[in-house]
């Protein structure tokens, strides 16, 4: 049967890229073809701007509620869809189905808390210095919201993204990550399904180096809003810059759980196999290091690599399968240099360390879930994103330690201690320098009305989701209406 072609959608009209070009997408657990995108390039991106442009006019004046109305009934569909998205995704990029299940909910989750600020969007009044005068600060759309997508979360991360910037009156030109392409496309078909007017959003597929690029250098894009790694990042920052566009950036991790000497071992290991080797390593907040008191060191590692040897790869649309591929040869291939790195770095091998061949394997992108002891807090495996099934093990001998290895990162997404003793707990939440920490619990699982991002080279200091999410979709605008019928100057001695 021959692969389906899909289109851009611009203006609520299905379209190829201009220029006729497209790029295949395959299943990265059985190589099999998926479809063909559009390969865009400026014109199309300039297009689907100038219909976003135009359609802010009207969407900024569509109350809030009415707005909020539309991502309810997006919600609904979302929850009806539920399925078929999850299936779609976990072929596209090989997350096993209750992962791809749970992406789904976090944006049902996202398309509530969200419609629910149609009747908020708070924002302030406060005492005014003058007689018959009052203050009031507002939140204003901004116009054209530019939002860029990396592969893991192909569903949850642009409703993230989006419904703030929805809900808030901006119009949006979308631009998922090459690797999947047809999540993307299902998420907009359905917010259209669920009324909103056309021209509000358009997606535009292609590769970052020319559509993203034309995004960050087009003058009617107000908002950039990135999620992907540091190294792009940065280039989106800088190029974006030169036209002064605010610019929201969620990147990398080097995430860390902390075992403690009094830790229950049992539940850190649940723990560590979900945060370590669920969606196979490749989460911004998975957990890639694991600094544990030395003295448990043995105990802890005697209960978790039976558990990691026992985790079964394969097919994520396999309801028995726990880990499923990495999302291409390229990834798989870097996975590896950094098992080769560890080793020449002096590092241990536990487990794992190999491309995963055996039987239908073969045909997909896997790599045996790897564990290293011995690491150095310097090494580059300790320090360095592989976005992988590697696990690097830091023995140290105090709490102190434990908390500074923890912070000597680049990066500052997520942490996690495992202890019973409620002064450490406190202190850990005291000392520790990254935007999340778990307590007793493992390094994933953001709930969407808390702020979610990361210090250092995570992120640039915004955060999405909550209240802080509408920060970077919103400008503030201050009115204040002077009532006394005469010349009244503030802060000027008469
Ligand atoms: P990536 O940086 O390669 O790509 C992300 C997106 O940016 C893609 O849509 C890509 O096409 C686009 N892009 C790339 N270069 C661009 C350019 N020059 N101009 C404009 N757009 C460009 O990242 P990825 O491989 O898709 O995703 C994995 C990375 O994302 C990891 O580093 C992971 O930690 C990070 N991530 C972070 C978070 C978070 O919230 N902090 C969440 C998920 C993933």
């Amino acid at each position: 049967m021959a692969a389906q072609n899909f289109q851009n959608y611009i203006g609520g009209r299905w379209q190829d890229a201009q220029g006729g070009r497209t790029f295949p997408n395959y299943n990265p657990a059985t190589g099999e073809l998926l479809g063909y995108f559009p390969l865009s390039e400026r014109a199309d991106v300039d297009a689907a701007v100038a219909v976003a442009r135009a359609a802010f006019a009207k969407w900024r004046l569509t109350p809030a509620p009415r707005r909020g109305e539309i991502l309810f009934r997006v919600g609904e569909l979302l929850i009806r869809h539920k399925e078929e998205l999850a299936r779609i995704m976990t072929q596209e990029m090989g997350k096993v189905l209750k992962e791809t299940r749970g992406d789904v909910q976090e944006g049902i989750d996202m398309a509530y808390y969200m419609a629910g600020e149609g009747r908020r969007l708070f924002g302030y009044s406060v005492p005014v210095e003058l007689p018959n005068k009052s203050g009031l600060a507002l939140r204003d759309s901004i116009g054209v919201v530019a939002c860029i997508t990396p592969w893991n979360f192909p569903v949850a991360i642009p409703t993230w993204k989006m419904f703030p910037a929805l809900i808030a009156g901006n119009t949006i030109v979308f631009k998922p990550a090459s690797d999947t392409p047809h999540s993307a496309l299902r998420l907009v078909e359905l917010l259209y399904e669920a009324g909103l007017p056309e021209g509000v959003v358009n997606i535009v597929f292609g590769a970052g180096a020319t559509a993203g690029e034309a995004l960050l250098q087009h003058p009617d894009v107000s908002v950039i809003s990135f999620t992907g790694s540091t190294e792009s990042g940065r280039h989106v920052a800088i190029e974006a810059a030169k036209s002064l566009k605010r610019v929201s950036l969620e990147m990398g991790g080097k995430n860390a759980v902390i075992v403690l000497d009094d830790a229950d071992l049992d539940l850190a290991v649940e723990g560590l196999l979900w945060s370590a080797y669920g969606t196979t390593g490749q989460r911004c907040t998975a957990c890639s290091r694991l600094i544990v008191s030395r003295t448990v060191q043995d105990a802890l590692l005697a209960k978790l690599v039976p558990r990691i040897e026992q985790l079964r790869l394969g097919d994520g649309l396999d309801e028995l399968v726990d880990v499923g591929p990495v999302i291409n040869s390229k990834q798989l291939e870097q996975i590896h240099q950094y098992t080769e790195i560890g080793r020449t770095e002096g590092a241990t091998l536990v487990t794992g360390g190999e491309v995963a061949r055996d039987g239908e394997l073969v045909r997909g992108n896997f790599y045996r879930p790897t564990l290293f002891k011995d690491v150095a807090a310097t090494m580059r495996i300790a320090q360095e994103e592989i976005f992988g099934p590697t696990l690097s093990v830091i023995a140290v001998d105090s709490f102190e330690e434990a908390i500074e290895v923890n912070n000597n990162t680049k990066y500052g997404l997520s942490s996690s201690i495992y202890t019973r003793d409620v002064n450490r707990v406190q202190r850990a939440v005291r000392d520790i320098t990254t935007g999340i920490l778990y307590v007793n619990s493992g390094t994933t699982g953001a709930e969407i009305q808390f702020p979610f991002g990361g210090t250092r080279g995570t992120g640039n200091g915004h955060r999405e989701a909550g209240l802080a999410g509408l920060d970077v979709f919103t400008e503030w605008k201050v009115v204040y209406t002077d009532y006394s019928g005469r010349l009244q100057k503030a802060q000027i001695d008469e």
